[in-house]
């Protein structure tokens, strides 16, 4: 089971987590929680501090952080004894933090390395207050460190987990542990490289934290618990009526995580399909709710709409190849080119003359691009919305949403439905301004395709 921030904000959360856990503590369980609700991006802020000459704002930051968790322990546990304990491991850790903000704000030097070690005490801080409570609510568990058997590669930052060192770690160090204490409490979004220094696996990690271990332990299911119940037919800050998606299939979630429907962390699901392991998506403040299940296959006569993402500020990249260059070559020159600028690219359609890209820019303008041999070539570019539709046996939906499209097209000439990739999933790409008319309809498709 995996909670995640909101799960996991305050005492009144984390009692939420407890009464789940405490009702499946029968079971072996892996409990993996993130951070309290807004700790990683505090932490981060604290780490620019330090290295920006502003060491006092930093330390003032962590000891937000540190009364954050003090007040958690103070509002549930009422024995002195244990609430001593409880307060005094959590400073232990808060200094270490400020011992590692000191050290980024002497050398001024803030590097990928030093920020996952200060990252990791979000992770850390929550699992220690949370397994303080369920020591004082005489729920034995256990705490381990996950960088102890999630195993990664050096990328700092966003590094990769290595699932068959992950695998032998976790024979050797979790699997016995589980076995006999039952109940592990462990930290997401942290591992470790083969130097055993901690690494982190990119923002939203801890989705992916739980599925690591599911199948590094084989775990019957993956739940993972969060604020909401369940995937949604859209994401409910953009739109008000949405519904719970009941079942889903593994490559859908993978085509919504990638178009960023944030419920899920995009590499969440791979290790759990790898493994056939079914993972549930619930809510932590309506734990009855049945949320969603998502499964390899399921079985229907009919095609079924569910969920549909938009995501917006894309850019729509026309690269013209000139007749005398090779077409692989030039394909190939031009992803590397995107790829070395960190561009994230959603969609491609390559043919003899042209290459059309959509690309999701982080930070970076688009102007970096100019300063590579994209600036020989004849580009065009329009900033634009891009959508994914998701559900299953979707092929028959092609004609209805095409009309959709024709029909808002206004005779504007970058408008696109892709479809026939896949069977579970269409791609649109319209107008930014667009965006909300044409989410609001596609949504109407999937409640009629949900009710029908
Ligand atoms: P957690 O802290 O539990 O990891 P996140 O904030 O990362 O939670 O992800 C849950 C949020 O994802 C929801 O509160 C919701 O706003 C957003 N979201 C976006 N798209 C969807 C969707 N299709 N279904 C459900 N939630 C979605
Ligand atoms: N705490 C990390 C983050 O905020 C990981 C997570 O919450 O999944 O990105
Ligand atoms: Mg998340």
């Amino acid at each position: 089971m995996k909670f995640g921030g909101s799960s996991v904000a305050d005492a009144a959360a984390m009692l939420k987590v407890f009464e789940i856990v405490n009702k499946f503590a029968d079971n072996e369980l892996v409990v993996v929680l993130s951070a309290c609700k807004g700790m990683t991006d505090k932490l981060i802020a604290c780490a620019n501090y330090a290295s920006n000459n502003n060491f006092s704002e930093s330390i003032h930051l962590a000891e937000s952080i540190e009364i954050h968790h003090f007040n958690i322990l103070n509002e549930v546990i009422n024995n002195d004894k244990l609430k001593k304990n409880a307060l005094d491991d959590v400073k232990f850790l808060t200094d270490e933090l400020k011992t590692f903000l000191e050290g980024v704000s002497l050398l001024q030097e803030l590097t990928p390395k030093s920020l996952d070690q200060i990252l990791s005490f979000g992770e850390r801080l929550s699992t220690l207050v949370f397994s303080h409570i369920c020591k004082f609510l005489r729920l034995n568990c256990k705490w381990m460190f996950a960088p102890d058997f999630i195993k990664t590669d050096s990328n700092f930052n966003s590094a990769k987990y290595n699932i068959s060192n992950t695998k032998n770690a976790a024979n050797d160090k979790l699997i016995p542990v589980l076995q006999q204490e039952k109940l592990i409490i462990t930290q997401g979004f942290i591992g470790s490289d083969d130097d055993s220094i901690v690494t982190t696996l990119g923002r939203g990690g801890s989705d992916l934290s739980a599925a690591i271990i599911g199948a590094a332990i084989n775990a019957d299911e993956i739940w993972i618990w969060t604020d909401v119940s369940g995937v949604l037919s859209a994401d409910p800050r953009k739109l008000k009526n949405t519904k719970t998606i009941r079942k889903m299939t593994f490559n859908e979630v993978r085509e919504l995580a990638f178009f960023g429907a944030k419920v899920l962390h995009p590499d969440t699901i791979k290790p759990a399909m790898e493994d056939k392991i079914p993972v549930r998506v619930l809510n932590t403040f309506e734990p009855d709710n049945k949320g969603t299940l998502i499964l390899e296959n399921i079985i229907k006569n009919d095609a079924e709409l569910h969920s549909v993402i938009s995501m917006n500020s894309c850019v729509f990249l026309s690269i013209n190849k000139p007749a005398e260059a090779d077409f692989s070559s030039f394909a190939n020159n031009t992803f590397n080119i995107l790829e070395l600028n960190n561009f994230k690219i959603l969609y491609t359609l390559i043919t003899e003359s042209n290459i059309r890209c959509v690309l999701k820019p982080e930070n970076q303008s688009l102007d970096i691009l100019f300063a590579t041999e994209f600036n020989n070539y004849n580009i065009k570019w329009n900033e634009c919305a891009v959508l994914c539709l998701s559900g299953i046996g979707i092929d028959q939906y092609k004609l209805k949403s095409q009309k959709i499209i024709t029909k808002l097209q206004n005779g504007s000439d970058y408008y696109q439905l892709i479809a026939g990739f896949s069977d579970n999933a269409i791609v649109m790409i319209c107008k930014t301004e667009d965006e909300m008319k044409v989410l609001e309809q596609i949504h109407e498709l999937i409640l009629n395709s949900i009710e029908g």
